[in-house]
């Protein structure tokens, strides 16, 4: 008999806000890195977050010459992150 079944295991998740929380998946490895959790996805938390792993936001300032604005708060949120 064929082993079809997918190796579900218990894996750990680990947010970038430093959040984990183990669950079970099928996913290939014991731990799991995320970007965004339920602790500091904006639509829990109510604080707007830029999600910007690329770079695009600072792009597309740097593109339209918006030094200012809200590059403070940007650059505070990358550090968060
Ligand atoms: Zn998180």
């Amino acid at each position: 008999m064929k082993n079809i079944h997918p190796n579900y295991h218990e894996v750990k998740v680990e947010c970038a806000c430093g959040n984990s929380f183990t669950t079970h998946s099928t996913y290939k490895d014991d731990v799991m890195k995320v970007d965004i959790c339920d602790k500091c996805h904006p639509f829990y938390t109510g604080n707007q977050k830029i999600v910007d792993a690329a770079g695009r936001v600072e792009k597309f300032n740097r593109k339209f010459n918006r030094e200012n604005g809200n590059a403070a708060t940007k650059t505070e949120d990358k550090k968060a992150a």
